[in-house]
């Protein structure tokens, strides 16, 4: 079924009873041509683009719980192309363009938002920076703008510009990033790889690789044992998991984010903010809330929830930024398992296992990246190569010191 405004008019005056499920709940068959583990935004995209852009179909994805339930559900829905380095700026503005497009693309509303994202930046030193990530977004082709104290004023006149410590300087403004609807995401990369013969698996967890002389034929599941030519795994905070059972280890560690949303309020935050001297970001939904984050919990773990230490350094640096957020009631806040890379890049590549495939170490970023992942796996896992703007995402970057150590020149370098 398409969706469209007609669609939409017609059932709504025929009382809604035509729509049909979005997608199947399929058997799992005995053998497929590709297994991608993890049903999360990047492993829907994957099947997604390997269905619609190399034919590909006889391909399971198989979720442990819901679609949707991983972190693809559970993060602060920002997307953005404002990286510095060669090996990722290309990548994350192939990601934004694909988002620029993508509810066409899929025939689905993921209420794309291109409201703009604002790095404060409160030093000389930090201008310096910002002007440097400001050109080389630009070189790629994405659009940056830098904005002057006034300029910041005329768009967030409630800021806290004039904090003793922490002096409000200008910022570097990108007004093509912006949020989209998260869950959606995963809802219409998983229609849209149904509708092209997909089998979308829940509650199906992979519990085993099956590994005959080095080469990777199969998966075991809480449902019995697959056979399959190639498993992709894209698993997010699970990674570890899933490499160990094929005996390697991964240059990731597992953290947990939180995340906060208030009660609805009127209209005030326009787009993304990000505090330049502490972990503290916000942006308000269309409900209302206003929604917010900082930095991991800095032990390591798997659990999906969070500590109160971080939740104290969240709403201090929400109090520097604007004082008046302490009026705000804290409705709910949860936790996502983040796949953190040692040098704050991910991963898209073959790994020494042959016929096992490896994305991962997506950090705070992923969700951004959607599209480009699901993009640039699909190239890797239907050509064998990588796809040329993910060349830099190798595995082996570690052992050759051929870091992408993005982590140092995000909002708050001195952090991180
Ligand atoms: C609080 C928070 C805020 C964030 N904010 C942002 C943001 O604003 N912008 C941004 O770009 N990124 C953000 N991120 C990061 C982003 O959400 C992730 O990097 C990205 O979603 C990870 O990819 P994914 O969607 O495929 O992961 P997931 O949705 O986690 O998908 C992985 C799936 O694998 C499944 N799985 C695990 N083990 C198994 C197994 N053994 N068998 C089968 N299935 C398994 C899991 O159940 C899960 O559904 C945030 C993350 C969090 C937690």
């Amino acid at each position: 079924m398409r969706y469209s405004a007609l669609k939409v008019l017609t059932q709504g005056l025929t009382g809604n009873k035509g729509w049909k499920r979005v997608w199947r709940d399929p058997e799992p068959k005995a053998e497929y041509d590709i297994v991608i583990i993890g049903g999360g935004g990047h492993g829907l995209a994957t099947a997604y683009y390997l269905a619609k852009a190399y034919g590909l179909s006889n391909i399971a994805v198989l979720e442990k719980g819901w679609i949707g339930g991983g972190n693809v559900g559970r993060n602060t829905t920002i997307i953005r192309s404002n990286y510095l380095l060669p090996g990722n700026q290309p990548f994350y503005e192939l990601s934004m363009k694909l988002w620029e497009g993508i509810e066409q693309d899929f025939n689905y509303n993921a209420m794309v938002s291109q409201r703009g994202i604002l790095n404060l930046f409160h030093s000389d030193a930090q201008r310096d920076a910002f002007s440097r990530r400001g050109n080389a977004m630009l070189l790629s082709g994405a659009d940056a703008e830098m904005l002057d104290q006034n300029g910041v004023r005329s768009m967030y006149p409630f800021l806290n510009f004039d904090d003793a410590r922490f002096p409000i300087k200008g910022g570097l403004l990108q007004k093509r990033a912006g949020t989209v609807r998260h869950d959606a995401v995963a809802w219409g990369f998983a229609r849209g790889a149904d509708m092209r013969g997909v089998d979308i698996i829940q509650n199906c967890e992979v519990t085993g690789l099956a590994i005959e002389n080095g080469v990777c034929v199969g998966v075991e599941t809480a449902r019995g044992a697959i056979k399959t030519k190639k498993v992709a795994s894209c698993v997010a905070g699970a990674s570890n998991r899933i490499m160990a059972m094929a005996g390697l280890r991964l240059p990731i560690e597992t953290h947990v984010l939180q995340a906060f949303v208030t009660e609805g309020l009127k209209p005030l935050i326009s787009g993304v903010v990000t505090f330049g001297v502490g972990h503290f970001y916000i942006s308000q939904s269309d409900k209302g809330g206003l929604v917010f984050g900082g930095n991991i919990d800095g032990y390591n773990t798997y659990a999906q929830r969070g500590n109160l230490p971080v939740v104290e350094d969240v709403c201090e640096g929400g109090m520097s930024l604007m004082p008046m957020i302490g009026r705000a009631r804290v409705l709910r806040m949860w936790g996502g398992q983040l796949d953190m890379s040692m040098d704050g890049s991910p991963i898209i590549d073959k790994t020494p296992v042959e016929g096992l495939y490896f994305n991962g170490g997506w950090c705070y970023g992923g969700f951004k990246a959607t599209p480009a992942s699901g993009w640039c796996y699909a190239h890797l896992l239907a050509k064998g190569a990588p796809h040329p703007t993910a060349t830099a995402f190798r595995l082996d970057r570690f052992k050759h010191g051929k870091m992408l150590d993005e982590k140092g020149v995000g909002a708050q370098p001195n952090l991180q």
